[in-house]
């Protein structure tokens, strides 16, 4: 379901949730230019194979935040991965307008005359 309104406000909600962040081909060569390491030590250090074993995803620390994770903030947001890009918009969760505080935020609607 397409989110009416949203703005990502960067809070890093999503980001500190437990779960595989799933890295395609593109994320892997685009997220290692951006660290300015090989494609293969970015595999190394920065990803775990997935249980069923078919791919990659992202590590994730003690707590469950993203290893990117800094503060708040993506590290690596210009070139984050697809999954991460394609949040709430393209797919969501059960709840997350709870959790996002993007979907909650108000959005002006700047086409109104009133
Ligand atoms: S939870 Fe929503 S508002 Fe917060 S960083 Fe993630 S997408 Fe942005």
């Amino acid at each position: 379901m397409q989110p009416k309104t949203f703005k990502c406000m960067k809070c890093g909600e999503c980001c500190s949730w437990r779960g595989y962040v799933h890295l395609t081909r593109e994320d892997i060569t685009r997220l290692s230019d951006f660290i300015e390491i090989t494609e293969g030590e970015f595999i190394n250090a920065f990803t775990r194979i997935t249980e069923d074993r078919q791919g990659l995803s992202l590590n994730e620390r003690e707590n469950g935040e993203c290893v990117f994770l800094s503060g708040s903030i993506c590290s690596v947001y210009k070139a984050r991965p697809k999954q991460c890009r394609n949040f709430p918009t393209i797919w969501s969760i059960e709840g997350a307008e709870a959790l996002c505080k993007g979907l909650k935020k108000e959005i002006p609607d700047t086409n109104s005359t009133t």
